[in-house]
């Protein structure tokens, strides 16, 4: 898609004046490319002030998974803003929450049943780490007070869930010695490890409160695959040492992987499940922090200490809920998990010539994520501009160039991404 003159403008006075006052992110301002200015998106395009418009990869870090402005969601949403933008949930229940709960535990397995709204991802892992602590409180068990998170690992950028992501290699490296110490281990890939988290558990299973992990995908921690075995051997050890099991399908959730939820592949149901990213379908903050009736019955009491103190100021947001519930009826209305197997099997063809390039590691897809590991990246600004260049918006990050599209992505469009990356990482 060339860049056509006859469509470029003149960009706006804001993009000239006064874009030094937002503080941007995982970003080194002086030395990072400007940030793109947008003025508009829809569907699987973002058009840039000066008339520009780039194809997007990356569904703007996995959101809108049924591509911009989708017209069924944005009516939802219209039609929520003139009845009620918010209320708060103290005191307080509206139809778009109640709704959205009764079909999040409709949808999820087992008897993951009760719905804690949040307005953000990290701030539902928040919650869920404090569900699992609270949970050995409520029931009377001192001293669980650890978790056990994966090495590759992310889940947030909020203090508690720096502490159980991978700050060895990961982005929360600065603040190790700041955070709570948590088990950080290797995911029971191999019986090697299997073994070692046996008997790290059989030696502290008294201090733990829980294991968290993403399951399938460790997305931010550099897109890496494992098999639902490991998601399964999980599950035996959670119950074998009982401490309750995390799944943070906050990447994962609605279809990205090629089933609405990674947990169902490995056919284990966790104790608790975090939900947000594609939850409003890309439209609007919201997250969920969902749990079985195990863990919400250690809540239920007569006692009020016993009760989750927790309640962010716009959770459950009824236009974020609205966005949710119209983005649940598009996953029923339209093939959106057939198209992740299409989009899966024109993913493995369109990057395969890459696997034969030297520098690069290895070439992987699940669902609608593609891969291109790289043996290393000596400069991602340039190669960050040199996507926009191609009229493209992928964003690689460390030594992974991936593609996370909408659902809805047309053929011809995918295939623009994927060309752009054969040509690029052909040159690297
Ligand atoms: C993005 C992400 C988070 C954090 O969500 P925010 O909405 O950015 O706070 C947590 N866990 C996983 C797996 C994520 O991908």
């Amino acid at each position: 898609m060339a860049e056509d003159s006859s469509k470029t403008q003149r960009a706006p006075g804001w993009t000239a004046d006064g874009t030094g006052h937002v503080w941007r992110p995982y970003a080194q301002m002086k030395t990072a490319n400007p940030p793109l200015p947008v003025v508009r998106t829809r569907g699987s395009r973002i058009v840039l002030a000066d008339g520009r418009e780039l194809v997007d990869g990356i569904a703007s870090w996995w959101t809108a998974c049924h591509g911009y402005n989708h017209p069924h969601i944005r009516q939802a949403v219209e039609r929520q803003l003139a009845e009620m933008p918010h209320v708060m949930l103290g005191g307080l229940l509206h139809e778009p929450a109640v709704t959205l709960a009764r079909r999040l535990a409709a949808m999820l397995p087992g008897d993951l049943d009760h719905v804690f709204f949040s307005d953000s991802g990290s701030v539902s892992v928040e919650v869920a780490l404090k569900m699992a602590l609270q949970f050995w409180i409520n029931r009377g068990v001192k001293g669980r007070s650890q978790f056990v998170a994966f090495k590759g690992g992310y889940h947030g950028d909020t203090t508690g869930a720096m502490a159980v992501s991978d700050s060895e290699d990961g982005m929360h490296a600065l603040f190790a010695g700041l955070l709570p110490r948590h088990h950080l281990v290797d995911l029971p890939d191999s019986d090697e490890r299997l073994a070692a988290l046996d008997g790290l558990l059989a030696q502290r299973g008294g201090d733990i409160a829980g294991i968290i992990v993403e399951p399938l995908v460790q997305g931010a921690g550099g897109m890496k695959f494992h098999d639902p075995a490991v998601l399964k051997r999980l599950r035996a050890l959670a119950d074998k040492y009982d401490v309750l099991l995390i799944f943070d399908e906050i990447f994962t959730g609605f279809g990205r992987t090629g089933t609405m939820f990674a947990c169902e592949q490995a056919n284990v149901v966790p104790d608790i499940i975090t939900l947000s990213k594609a939850l409003t379908g890309g439209t609007v903050g919201l997250a969920a922090t969902v749990a079985t009736k195990k863990v919400f019955d250690a809540f239920w009491s007569d006692d009020s200490a016993k009760a989750l103190m927790h309640g962010p100021s716009y959770m459950a947001n009824a236009l974020a809920c609205a966005a949710a519930n119209a983005s649940l009826d598009l996953f029923k209305r339209e093939p959106r998990l057939r198209q992740v197997g299409t989009i899966a099997a024109q993913l493995e063809q369109g990057l395969a010539p890459c696997r034969q390039m030297p520098g690069v590691k290895d070439v992987r897809v699940m669902g609608a994520i593609g891969v291109v590991e790289m043996e290393s990246v000596a400069n991602l600004n340039a190669l960050r501009a040199r996507f926009v260049d191609e009229s493209v918006f992928i964003r690689p990050f460390g030594n992974v160039v991936y593609l996370t599209p909408a659902f809805t992505i047309a053929a011809d469009e995918l295939d623009t991404l994927t060309s752009a990356i054969v040509k690029i990482v052909r040159t690297l």
